[in-house]
């Protein structure tokens, strides 16, 4: 991927070496735990809310706060070049589009869906309409999870936590949010997560198809990227995750979609570079 000559507009805020912070009400840093085996690669936003809410609500732990700009370091640098991109191009699809706020941390950190640990994974918080990313999990996603490590690999989950904070925009996340709470039973609850998470794939297909465009051929992606992409949406299918935990595959349990419908959707949203097309909610 070319990106060192994209756009960075300074909005990342850098928490790393900024002290933890501690768990409010002392439990949700555990109950997140508890989930990660199985929501690796972003809890999904409805899963953030949910914890909060059981915790005295969003918003109520202690605010922390690093340095806001853009971070010297190469990775810092890439999540700007990147999410200032993403922006740029979601500018274009939503008239009532504003960019959400980032932040980078290590291990732990406040956050307004209660306390949020590195072993989550990347995640969105629709409370207070921020990507968290902890840069630790690109090793992670290589390591553990046998996804790529290549640059693209690293955009397309920034890419898909931008998509959560489009679908907080445009309404999607708090119909899901509805539809779950009128659910008979969690098999049916667990669909809508699906239908949210692999639209948030097909958006980071929709990013990565117009990236060039609106930075003038300064964001690229350059041969084999698009193939570094689908190995990590491979890596990370919810039946793939499961097998390779040693578990048995459950679909009712499946809350991000298979191997199979990730690398699908967001192939889609590369192929029409159109979000229209990344309809799920009718589709499944
Ligand atoms: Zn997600």
């Amino acid at each position: 991927m070319k990106w060192r000559q994209g756009r960075t507009s300074g909005r990342v805020e850098d928490r790393r070496g900024v002290s933890g912070g501690t768990a409010a009400g002392g439990g949700i840093g555990v109950i997140v735990i508890a989930l990660v085996g199985y929501f690796v690669f972003g809890i999904s936003p409805e899963q953030t809310m949910q914890i909060a809410s059981q915790f005295g609500g969003a918003g109520s732990a202690e605010q922390q706060s690093g340095t806001t700009g853009t971070p010297e370091d190469e990775a810092g640098m890439f999540v700007d070049v990147v999410g200032t991109n993403a922006n740029d191009v979601w500018n274009e699809f939503l008239s009532n589009y504003t960019p959400p706020n980032t932040v980078i941390y290590t291990q732990g950190t406040n956050t307004g869906c209660g306390y949020g640990q590195a072993a989550m994974g990347p995640f969105y918080c629709p409370a207070d309409q921020t990507v968290y990313l902890d840069l630790s999990f690109w090793e992670e996603m290589e390591t553990r999870l046998g996804a790529s490590g290549a640059d693209f690999a690293r955009a397309y989950v920034i890419a898909h936590e931008f998509g959560h904070h489009v679908q907080t925009l445009t309404g999607a996340s708090q119909r899901v949010r509805q539809a779950q709470q009128n659910a008979r039973s969690e098999a049916e609850s667990n669909q809508y997560l699906v239908m949210l998470e692999l639209q948030a794939d097909c958006y980071a297909g929709v990013w990565a198809a117009n990236a060039a465009r609106v930075s003038n051929g300064n964001v690229l992606l350059e041969a084999g990227d698009l193939q570094e992409g689908l190995r990590t949406a491979n890596a990370i299918g919810d039946d793939t995750l499961q097998r390779n935990a040693g578990r048995q595959v459950t679909p009712e349990a499946f809350t991000h979609g298979t191997s199979a419908q990730r690398q699908e959707w967001l192939m889609r949203g590369y192929n029409t570079g159109d979000p229209a097309q990344c309809d799920t909610f009718n589709a499944l």
